[in-house]
């Protein structure tokens, strides 16, 4: 078991006070709070081995260097790829995401098809639609039905040959669906697509094993998982990265330069131009050794638990409405009630100290399939607790009794 009280204790701004009142803090989908591990490896970076990195010969950048691509290594570790130099340090799932969109451009013709899925955040839309729009293809998305999973029928009509790349989440952000993934993946495969996986609310949950799923990338952030903001990852094969050509331009990811002609440095060098946020990548490491310290499956179980315990008491309150049933989803909790705006509920229990996200997610096309103008969403983490829990409903309770 979880000694929940002493994880707190790792987390410094879980005793703070919001409005006078203890913070409870549930919009961890949004972002995670960091421990005092993770705030120490970025200060420690720049009070002891600052420097630039791969390019001094001096001592505090070999320390830098060596520190950043340790973490590298950690993160190659952590999601099983085949070689570190898989792992291209992003400034975010975002980034990551239009990587990998931007660089398809060279392979995509019109008439070729671009497949996403309804549930997906709109920065795992917009990438694909520039691409389109750049290339002539087409944007196809895999529907899906009330209970907010993937259809996956649906799935099967749509694939064929035209379809080239097909980019989904691993899980909802916003209605913690947990998607087929392997078969998503295996289906594509069988016609030649690539398969980019959105793994932003995977990873704060689960340890992926980016060679067992066979994806062909994988990307997430760092602040999602208890590191900080600013650095990501884009996982790619080998085989995808060798043939893709680089994204940004400039120092570091080159061989060499002549103004008639540039040639590209080997991966992961090549995808990663310009100074990289050296500090965050390494207490990225340090974040990954943190969560690996306290077990997966230690975190599943409590977060399990606290997402049972959170429905059954939300599901109390008299036309209170949950969005997102499936029976595979993580620890989140979309809901409204009825003739309530979302926002209004939000701002009450922010009085009361409970912090949520209200809105539309960066989901639009979530909301407009359910046509609400956005949900209230609880997100939990393997810190939070029950009585948590507790004081939250109370508080969705009072802002009910307000509102209505
Ligand atoms: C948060 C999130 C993103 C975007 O991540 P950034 O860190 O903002 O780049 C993309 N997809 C999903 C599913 C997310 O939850």
């Amino acid at each position: 078991m979880l000694d929940i009280q002493k994880i707190r204790a790792d987390f410094p701004i879980l005793n703070c006070t919001v409005n006078g009142k203890p913070l409870i803090y549930f919009d961890n989908g949004a972002t995670s709070q960091k421990p005092q591990v993770v705030i120490d490896a970025i200060s420690n970076y720049y009070k002891e081995i600052n420097a630039n990195i791969h390019r001094g010969v001096h001592t505090l950048s070999q320390l830098a260097t060596d520190a950043y691509e340790v973490s590298r290594g950690k993160v190659q570790q952590h999601i099983n790829a085949k070689h570190s130099h898989e792992v291209i340090f992003t400034s975010g799932t975002t980034q990551g995401i239009n990587l990998v969109a931007s660089s398809f451009t060279a392979l995509i013709k019109a008439g070729d098809e671009i497949m996403v899925s309804a549930l997906e955040h709109h920065s795992n839309i917009v990438p694909w639609q520039f691409l389109c729009e750049r290339t002539g293809a087409t944007l196809v998305v895999i529907p899906m039905n009330d209970k907010g999973e993937l259809i996956m029928e649906e799935y099967d009509r749509l694939l064929s040959e035209k379809t080239k790349i097909v980019a989904v989440n691993h899980i909802s952000n916003a209605l913690g669906t947990i998607n087929p993934i392997e078969e998503i993946i295996a289906k594509a495969h069988h016609v030649g697509a690539a398969v980019l996986i959105d793994g932003a609310q995977a990873t704060p949950h689960l340890r992926p094993d980016v060679q067992a799923l066979d994806c062909d990338f994988y990307v997430f952030s760092g602040h999602k998982i208890c590191g900080p903001t600013g650095v990501g990852i884009l996982y790619g094969k080998e085989a995808w990265l060798n043939q893709l050509p680089p994204y940004m331009g400039g120092g570091e990811m080159i061989k060499e330069v002549t103004f008639e002609k540039t040639t590209y440095a080997d991966l992961p060098h090549k995808f990663e131009a310009g100074t990289p946020n050296i500090a965050d990548g390494i207490a990225l490491g340090t974040a990954i050794d943190y969560l690996n310290g306290i077990g997966f499956e230690n975190i599943q179980k409590q977060e399990k638990e606290l997402l049972a315990y959170a429905t059954a008491k939300l599901l109390e309150i008299e036309g209170l409405k949950i969005y997102g049933t499936s029976e595979n989803k993580t620890s989140v909790v979309s809901f409204n009630i009825e003739g309530i705006h979302p926002y209004d509920i939000g701002t009450i229990i922010d009085k009361l100290g409970v912090a949520v996200r209200t809105g539309h997610h960066c989901t639009q096309p979530i909301m407009n399939y359910f046509n609400i103008p956005g949900t209230v969403r609880a997100s939990f983490s393997f810190y939070n607790t029950k009585e948590e829990i507790d004081i939250f409903v109370d508080s969705v309770k009072k802002a009910k009794t307000m509102l209505s």
